[in-house]
C-alpha cells in the first residue's frame, strides 16, 4: 500500500435533514430521544483504550429538567492524567508512523458511521444533554462533525502535497511529522462537532491527544469517543478524561510533552491555559503549539439602504437560535432612526410567536440554557439592565429556573452604545440595539469596531454597494468572519472556514488548512545527487 500517491476527492457537504412530520428520520430521532431519556448511562475515563472508574462522579442533566439524570460520569484526577499522558505518548510512534491514507479512512469511517447508524444517537444525545432542538441538533452533530472530518481528510492531503522546488542535481523534500509530544484538547459545552473537530484535527496529521471534554457535554462526546473506537482509532491516540477543568489543565500543562493545546471556550480559560504554559515554558521540550477560539461580541450592522424584513429575520435567528449560546450569535445591533419604528414592530412580532420549551416537542423554536451557572450569569445581565437608566428592557427579560434554565429572548435598547451589554459577552439569548441617527453611519461603524475587545463575527445590511463596501473597510479588523445581507452564525465547513482575532482567538480557521498546519512539525530534506569534490571554488583560481 506505500507504491501510490493518493488522491483524495474534495468532498461535499453533508445533506441536512429536515425532520418534518411524518418522515422517517423524524421517527428514528424520536426513538433515540425516548431510549436516551428512559437510561443513565455510566461514563468512565477511557485511558490507552481501557475503561477507568476514579469512584470520584459527577452527573448530566438536560438543561430542560434538570432533575432528570442522563449520565454519571468518572472524574479524572492527578494520577489518570498522568497515565493518559503515558498512554498518548505510547501510542505516538505507531500512529505517526502509519501511512497518512489509513490515518485519512479511519476519519472517514468515522464521518460515515456518524452520518449513518449513529446519526440519530448523536443528535439526540446533543439534544437531550445540551438543550438542542432537533434542528441545532442536526447542524451540529451531525452535518458539521461529518464536514469536519471529512474536510479535514481532504485538506490533509493537500498538507502533505504541498513541496518545495527541487533543481538540478538536489532532491529537496519536506516531511510533516506530527508534534514531538501530546496536544490537550479542551472543548466547550455549546457544540458537538467542535469537540470533535479538536481532537480530530491533530489526530488526523499524526498526532495523539488527552481530551478534556466540558462536564455539560459529555453524553454526546462520550458517544463520539465510542464511534472514534468503532471506527478503528488505536488505543492511546485520543484519551477521553472528564473532570475538573483547572486540575486536568494543571496537570497536562505541567508535562514536559505537552506539544500543543487545541481549545475552544472562553477567552478567560483561554487566557489562563496559556498563562500556565507561559509559565512551565522551560520545562517543555519543543515550544508548544497553542490554538484557541474563544468569546465573540457579534454584531448586525444596519444601513439605512437594508430590507427591514430581512434584517429582523436575522436578529431573531441570529441572536436566539440556541438560547444564544453560539460564539458567532448575534448580541448587538446597530439600527439607523428612520427604519427603527419598522424593524422593532417585525421583532416583536416574530418573538412574541417563540415558545420554549422540551428539546422533544418539536415545535420549539428555543429551549432552555445549558445549565444554572450561566442562568445566573444571564439575568444578572438582564437584571443590570433593567436597573439602569441608560437602557430599557423592550422585550423579555424573565426567566425561571424551576424546572429547566429558561430566559425568555430579551431585546434591550440601549441609550449609549457603549452600554455594558453592548461590550461584554453574555452568551445567552440577549440581544442589545442601539439606534443611530442615520447620517451617522460613518461614524457609527468606527464606534462599533472600537466597542468590544472581540472580533469573531459580524453581518452588514445594505442594498447600496458603497456602503458594503466601506463597511467591510472600518471593520477590516472588527471580524473574521463577516457577512453582507445575512445573519452572522451557521458557518459551513468548506465554505466559510470559521474564527476570529482579537480576544476571540488565534484565528487558526477550525475546519481548514490553515488549521491543519498548526499539528504539523516539518523537516526539510535535502539529498544531493552528486556532492562536490573539491572544496576550493572557481572564483579562487588565479
Ligand atoms: P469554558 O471556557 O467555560 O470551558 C471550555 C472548556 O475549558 C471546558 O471543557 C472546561 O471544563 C475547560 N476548562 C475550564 N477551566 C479550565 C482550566 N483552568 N484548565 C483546563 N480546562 C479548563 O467555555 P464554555 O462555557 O464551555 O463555552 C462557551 C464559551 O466558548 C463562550 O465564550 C463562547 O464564545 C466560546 N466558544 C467559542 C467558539 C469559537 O469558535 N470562537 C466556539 C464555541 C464556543
Amino acid at each position: 500500500m506505500n507504491n501510490a500517491i493518493f488522491n483524495l476527492e474534495k468532498p461535499s457537504n453533508e445533506h441536512t435533514l429536515d425532520y418534518a412530520p411524518g418522515c422517517k428520520e423524524r421517527d428514528a430521532l424520536n426513538k433515540e430521544l425516548d431510549r436516551l431519556s428512559g437510561e443513565v448511562q455510566d461514563i468512565p475515563l477511557i485511558i490507552g483504550g481501557k475503561e477507568f472508574r476514579t469512584g470520584k462522579t459527577g452527573t448530566v442533566v438536560m438543561p430542560h429538567d434538570h432533575q432528570h439524570i442522563l449520565a454519571h460520569y468518572q472524574m479524572a484526577g492527578e494520577k489518570e492524567v498522568k497515565m493518559a499522558i503515558d498512554a498518548a505518548i505510547m501510542a505516538h510512534k505507531g500512529w505517526e508512523s502509519l501511512n497518512w491514507v489509513e490515518r485519512v479512512s479511519i476519519t472517514l469511517k468515522a464521518a460515515e458511521l456518524l452520518s449513518t447508524k449513529y446519526r440519530f444517537l448523536i443528535n439526540a444525545a446533543t439534544m437531550l444533554g445540551q438543550g438542542k432542538n432537533a434542528f441545532q441538533a442536526e447542524i451540529d452533530s451531525a452535518c458539521e462533525a461529518i464536514d469536519f472530518l471529512n474536510f479535514n481528510a481532504y485538506f490533509t492531503s493537500l498538507v502533505y502535497k504541498e513541496q518545495p522546488s527541487s533543481q538540478k542535481g538536489i532532491i529537496n523534500r519536506i516531511e510533516y511529522r506530527p508534534l514531538e509530544g501530546f496536544v490537550f484538547a479542551v472543548s466547550p459545552f455549546n457544540f458537538t462537532s467542535i469537540a470533535s473537530n479538536l481532537i480530530m484535527a491533530p489526530v488526523v496529521m499524526g498526532n495523539t491527544t488527552l481530551w478534556k471534554p466540558a462536564s455539560t457535554a459529555i453524553l454526546s462526546n462520550y458517544f463520539l469517543m465510542k464511534i472514534f473506537q468503532e471506527a478503528g482509532l488505536p488505543d492511546g491516540v485520543i484519551n477521553f478524561i472528564p473532570g475538573s477543568g483547572s486540575l486536568i489543565g494543571k496537570a497536562a500543562l505541567g508535562d514536559r510533552n505537552m506539544a500543543g493545546i487545541h481549545f475552544t471556550g472562553s477567552t478567560q480559560t483561554f487566557n489562563s491555559l496559556w498563562q500556565t504554559a507561559a509559565e512551565n515554558i522551560s520545562i517543555y521540550h519543543s515550544y508548544p503549539k497553542i490554538v484557541g477560539e474563544t468569546g465573540g461580541k457579534d454584531f448586525i450592522f444596519v444601513h439605512p439602504s437594508a430590507d427591514p424584513q430581512e434584517v429582523a429575520v436575522a436578529i431573531v435567528r441570529g441572536a436566539f437560535e440556541y438560547q444564544g449560546q453560539k460564539c458567532s450569535a448575534a448580541s448587538r445591533g446597530y439600527i439607523p432612526e428612520s427604519m427603527w419604528p419598522d424593524i422593532r414592530k417585525r421583532i416583536e412580532d416574530m418573538l412574541s410567536q417563540v415558545t420554549m420549551g422540551d428539546v422533544r416537542e418539536f415545535h420549539h423554536f428555543m429551549n432552555a440554557v445549558i445549565d444554572e451557572k450561566s442562568f445566573d450569569n444571564i439575568m444578572n445581565y438582564i437584571d443590570f439592565a433593567r436597573k439602569s437608566d441608560k437602557a430599557e428592557i423592550i422585550f423579555g427579560g424573565h426567566g425561571d429556573k424551576t424546572k429547566g434554565y429558561f430566559i425568555e429572548p430579551t431585546v434591550i435598547l440601549a441609550k449609549e452604545p457603549h452600554f455594558k451589554t453592548m461590550e461584554e459577552e453574555i452568551f445567552g439569548p440577549v440581544m442589545t440595539l442601539f439606534v443611530y441617527k442615520d447620517h451617522d453611519y460613518e461614524k457609527t461603524l468606527e464606534i462599533c469596531d472600537h466597542t468590544s475587545p472581540y472580533g469573531l463575527t459580524g453581518s452588514v445590511f445594505s442594498k447600496d454597494r458603497s456602503a458594503l463596501n466601506y463597511a467591510c473597510r472600518v471593520l477590516r479588523y472588527a471580524a473574521g468572519n463577516i457577512y453582507f445581507n445575512d445573519k452572522p452564525t451557521g458557518a459551513v465547513v468548506g465554505q466559510q472556514p470559521f474564527g476570529g482575532a482579537r480576544a476571540s482567538g488565534t484565528n487558526d480557521k477550525s475546519g481548514s488548512y490553515i488549521n491543519l498546519l498548526r499539528w504539523t512539525n516539518p523537516r526539510t530534506i535535502k539529498e544531493t545527487l552528486l556532492p562536490a569534490t573539491e572544496f576550493t571554488y572557481p572564483f579562487m583560481k588565479e
